[in-house]
């Protein structure tokens, strides 16, 4: 017997219910495209359909996919508005993309994609990891609090001194991360900065940590006004020369690590400085949900995600340029 998903309660799914735990239940759910367009509708309009339109709720499915609004006959694409706006691949080619992005811890790489998905064109599968990566960052998400340890690292770029080349080759980070007492990790943000002046470094803290928290630096004198914003600014002093910044950061350097490790790893190094940010926001995504033990859960908020950020057509994505080897490789990386 196929289970139907419920989806009463969007913000408190229930697994086996709301979301499939397993790809058995996932092939069960998804076998066709009417069940995908189905859910993802209810998933849209939780309260049921309302047509853009006229406010009418009352709406009939065509044989297209589309909601045929029962009052004034307009009809609407559940995808309209959405990031998978436009697209011509089925609904259950996407929902499949989605299961194996969230269910493998580290994600996929385009090339991965591209094989697990049977498609013939490696552009495919990089649009649509990067259709994903902005739905990875949930519109009006909380800021940090608490005890936040903020400090820049690179990314990317021949290593200064390796040919004589210093960090022009490379991206500055910006990290955020939450310490829990009396020890780990809460969550983290991530954004590239153009350089660490003192706009970039406050900037960050500002968007990203809420005032009153605790934000422990390094002695960087650009940090010395967060005071004026309204956190409560503690400086972890390297004590003497020759120390590795480690050892005052603690968790900003782990955090940096693993972004550096997960970049070479998964994707090989082969992530564009161009689209670093994205990258930035599925790591994100992948480390602010590690312990969840339910991966559907992941692919459900994926989803849901997907259905409320801006649609980010080819053009957008690549800057309105053709797709060249720059937007993948970045060799030094
Ligand atoms: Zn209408």
């Amino acid at each position: 017997m196929v289970v139907k998903p419920r989806l009463r309660r969007p913000d408190h799914p229930i697994g086996g219910q709301d979301y499939p735990r397993t790809l058995e239940e996932f092939d069960e759910w998804f076998s066709s495209e009417a069940a995908c367009t189905a859910y993802l509708t209810r998933l849209r309009w939780p309260t049921g359909f309302t047509c853009p339109a006229c406010g009418g709720r009352s709406s009939w499915s065509t044989a297209r996919g589309l909601l045929r609004c029962t009052a004034c006959q307009r009809q609407t694409s559940p995808l309209a508005g959405t990031v998978l706006e436009g697209t011509r691949k089925p609904l259950r080619t996407w929902f499949q993309a989605m299961w194996y992005v969230t269910n493998q811890k580290s994600g996929f790489s385009a090339l991965g994609l591209q094989r697990v998905l049977g498609f013939g064109s490696y552009q495919t599968a990089w649009t649509w990891l990067h259709k994903l990566r902005r739905a990875m960052v949930r519109p009006g998400r909380d800021r940090l609090r608490g005890s936040v340890e903020v400090d820049e690292t690179y990314v990317g770029g021949a290593e200064s001194g390796v040919d004589g080349r210093q960090t022009q080759d490379k991206s500055v980070v910006m990290v955020a991360v939450e310490l829990l007492s009396p020890k780990g990790f809460g969550r983290v943000r991530l954004r590239c900065v153009p350089n660490a002046s003192r706009v970039s470094l406050i900037g960050f803290v500002r968007d990203v940590v809420e005032p009153g928290s605790q934000v422990r630096t390094d002695g960087l004198l650009a940090y010395r006004e967060l005071a004026e914003h309204g956190y409560l600014h503690s400086i972890n002093v390297i004590q003497g020369s020759g120390v590795q910044a480690h050892v005052a950061l603690p968790a900003v350097h782990r955090i940096a690590a693993l972004l550096k490790r997960w970049l070479l790893g998964t994707h090989q190094g082969s992530v564009s400085a161009r689209h670093l940010d994205y990258y930035l926001d599925e790591f994100t995504f992948r480390f602010n949900r590690r312990a969840s033990g339910a991966r559907g859960l992941l692919f459900y908020r994926l989803l849901q995600q997907a259905l409320e950020v801006a649609p980010a057509p080819y053009r957008n994505i690549v800057g309105g340029r053709p797709f060249d080897a720059e937007d993948v490789v970045d060799h030094n990386l």
